[in-house]
Parts: C-alpha cells; sequence; structure tokens
C-alpha cells in the first residue's frame, strides 16, 4: 500500500470516528414525547386508492410490495412535512384478511409487511424519523374464532416488524376494547414500545364500552401512549380523547395521549363513524378539512395535553405540514422541509401578480374563511342509512 493511499485511509477512518462521537444516538419515542411532541403522519390507503394503487372495499396493503416506490413517495411526502415517525404501510396485512380480502395479491403476507418495515425505515433514515410497526384489527376477531386464533394472527405481524427492528409498535384501527386487549398482550412481549388507538368515538367501542373505559384497559394493557385514531373527525377525536384523559386521571394513570383523527368533517355519524357518510369512500372530497382546520385541531389537542398529533384517511402531506407549523414553537422553533415552500396563513399570497389575491394575507383572512362547496344545492351533511344510535 502507498503512502498516499494509506494516509488516505487514516484521514477517513479518523474523520468516520470523530462524526460517530458527535452523533447523538437518536431519541426514542417516549424520550420525545416527554420533551415536546410528536407529529405523525397521515393517511395511506385513501391517498393510494386515489393514486391507484390501493383497491377501496379490500383496503389492503399489498402496494408496500407491488409498488413500494409509491409507498416511499408518500412516507417522504410526510417526513418532508415534518412527521417524527414513519408508519409501516401494513394496514389489514394479516393472513386472515389478505385471504378473504378479494384481491388475488400475487404476495404474501410477510413479503408484504417485510417490504413496509424496509420501505419504512429507509425513509425514516432519510430524517430524523422513527419507524412504528402498524398492527390492525384481524377477521378472526368478528367471526369469533377466539384469543389464541386473534393472537396467532397479531403474532404473525409482529413477528416480521420486531424482525425488521421497528422502534416501536403501533396498534391501531380497533374497534372492540377486547380484542385491542388481545394484540397488546402480544405487542408488550416484544420489548417495544407500544401505543395504542381505538377508531372509536365519543359513544365508545361496537360494544358500547365507552373510551374512558378503553382508555384505562389499553393503559392497564401495558400500552405507553394511548388514544384514538380514524373513523371520526377533528371535533369528535377532540371530545373522545378529552373522555379518554379525565378517566385515566380519575384512575390515577398517566400514559401519553396520541390523536389521528380522520381529514374530514363527518359531524353527527353514528359508532361507525364516516362510514355512514353517503359519500364513502368515493366523493369524500367535499368534507376535506383545510390546512387552517388542522392548525385549530393541532392547538386544540396540544392543549388537552395530546402530545403524538398526527392524522388518519384524509389526512395528505399538507395537513401534516400545517400541524408542524401550529407547532413549531413547542418543537424547538424548527419547521419542516416542506414549509420551504409555504408560508404560514397565506403569506405567499403577497407575491401573487393579481391584486386581489395579495389581499389575501394573513391568520384573520384564512382563519375566519367558511369554505363553499362549489355545488348548488349541497346538503352540510348527510346519512344513509342514518346513524342507529
Ligand atoms: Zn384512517
Amino acid at each position: 500500500m502507498t503512502f498516499e493511499l494509506n494516509h488516505l485511509l487514516r484521514d477517513i477512518v479518523e474523520k468516520a470516528l470523530l462524526l460517530s462521537l458527535l452523533h447523538l444516538p437518536p431519541q426514542g419515542l417516549l424520550e420525545r414525547l416527554s420533551s415536546g411532541v410528536v407529529v405523525g403522519d397521515g393517511g395511506f390507503v385513501m391517498a393510494l386508492e386515489k393514486r391507484g394503487y390501493v383497491k377501496a372495499g379490500p383496503w389492503t396493503a399489498e402496494a408496500s410490495a407491488e409498488h413500494p416506490e409509491a409507498v416511499k413517495q408518500l412516507h417522504r411526502e410526510f417526513l418532508r412535512a415534518g412527521s417524527d415517525v414513519m408508519q409501516t404501510f401494513t394496514f389489514y396485512t394479516s393472513e386472515d384478511k389478505l385471504s378473504v380480502a378479494g384481491n388475488g395479491t400475487a404476495f404474501t403476507c410477510r413479503e408484504i409487511n417485510d417490504s413496509a418495515c424496509r420501505i419504512a425505515r429507509e425513509v425514516a433514515n432519510e430524517g430524523d424519523a422513527l419507524v412504528a410497526g402498524s398492527i390492525t384489527q384481524c377477521p378472526s376477531y368478528a367471526q369469533g374464532k377466539g384469543k389464541e386464533a386473534v393472537q396467532a394472527q397479531i403474532r404473525e405481524q409482529l413477528k416480521v416488524m420486531v424482525e425488521n427492528k421497528v422502534d416501536f409498535i403501533i396498534a391501531e384501527f380497533f374497534h372492540y376494547i377486547e380484542e385491542m386487549e388481545w394484540a397488546l398482550e402480544e405487542a408488550v412481549k416484544t420489548g417495544l414500545d407500544v401505543a395504542a388507538t381505538m377508531a372509536i368515538g365519543a359513544r365508545g367501542d361496537r360494544t358500547g364500552v365507552p373510551p374512558g373505559q378503553c382508555a384505562v384497559r389499553m393503559a392497564k394493557a401495558g400500552a405507553k401512549v394511548v388514544g384514538v385514531n380514524c373513523m371520526f373527525d377533528l371535533d369528535t377525536t377532540l371530545d373522545t380523547i378529552t373522555k379518554m384523559k379525565e378517566a385515566l386521571d380519575a384512575e390515577g394513570l398517566s400514559p401519553f395521549l396520541m390523536t389521528q383523527p380522520n381529514g374530514f368533517h363527518c359531524p353527527g355519524v353514528g359508532r361507525e363513524g364516516y362510514l355512514s357518510c353517503p359519500e364513502f369512500p368515493f366523493a369524500m372530497e367535499c368534507r376535506t378539512v383545510t390546512r387552517f382546520d388542522v392548525r385549530k385541531y393541532a392547538r386544540a389537542a396540544y392543549n388537552l395535553g395530546v402530545r403524538y398529533i398526527g392524522g388518519c384517511c384524509g389526512f395528505e402531506a399538507y395537513h401534516i405540514r400545517a400541524i408542524s407549523e401550529e407547532l413549531q414553537k413547542e418543537r424547538g422553533g424548527k419547521l419542516p422541509p416542506a414549509s420551504l415552500k409555504h408560508e404560514s396563513w397565506g403569506y405567499g399570497q403577497r407575491y401573487s401578480s393579481t391584486p386581489y389575491l395579495r389581499e389575501r394575507v394573513g391568520r384573520e383572512y384564512w382563519e375566519n374563511l367558511v369554505p363553499s362547496s362549489g355545488r348548488l344545492q349541497p346538503p352540510s351533511h348527510g346519512f344513509h342509512p342514518a346513524p342507529k344510535d
């Protein structure tokens, strides 16, 4: 080896050592929640359905193996918008769900979940994000197959996530607290931190267990973070998490709180949430929340004590950016990369070449705007079938 080459190699090694000394270990979920606020990501199934990668009806996540580039791009958009967590796109990906989903996928459950974990890690490493392995309800529960059958499905999913070294687990979109408890029993065995969110509104789970009791049971089952995701809009979700917090306080329990609501206005729905909107799932655009609605939600959630704040179906990257911008101060003053293309409260409009558009700047204009639907005879909201409860 020549002297020059030797010298060059030593230089490289020294620099690598210096960098490793300077590089602080990335903070885990609980540390981040303790010291500030964690911004979640948005919805995958509905976003990818619109883009042509997910089939409505089955709503399964085979795109993670079939079109990894599409899933990766969506993760990147959320990362760029400030998401601190990349949730694996493993929604509904249990063996029992895939076998009845009617999607005719050429990929096995393991292949889909494995690919989803790898994609999430790859994008997380492009920033400072954590990877959450996402597990959800499976048909075995609703089919009455019992605890062992349900837990066998959950274990299969968790195994792939542990092998891929996800940072923590999110058990989400559970309609029944009993099934959630069975899933949590398996999830805590991984030794990873576990977050748990029920897809419920203020009236509780599908059997009528109130949100407060659900929260207490999730915390007692070992979830370090508890809350609500999907199915309901911003206001209903805030109401639900308030009920959860009251019950947890009364029991002397203090897990971190988490909300990832839907990005659609759907007041007055029944226990099954936005499914009863006649527009579900193919014409929900008219109900989409604005980035200003999301700022209001993020502030209200933070004030309630919620420290993991994200979104679910209908939440696109610009909604997540709105959370990051609203909570800039709470996040140590940092703004996400996507804010380089966005000035808060519409101030970018001052560069418009159209005089009256230059006036649409400022919080007062955008916060007080009541958006119209553009349709001649819009119902403010309607249901079919009418919610029964
Ligand atoms: Zn959702």
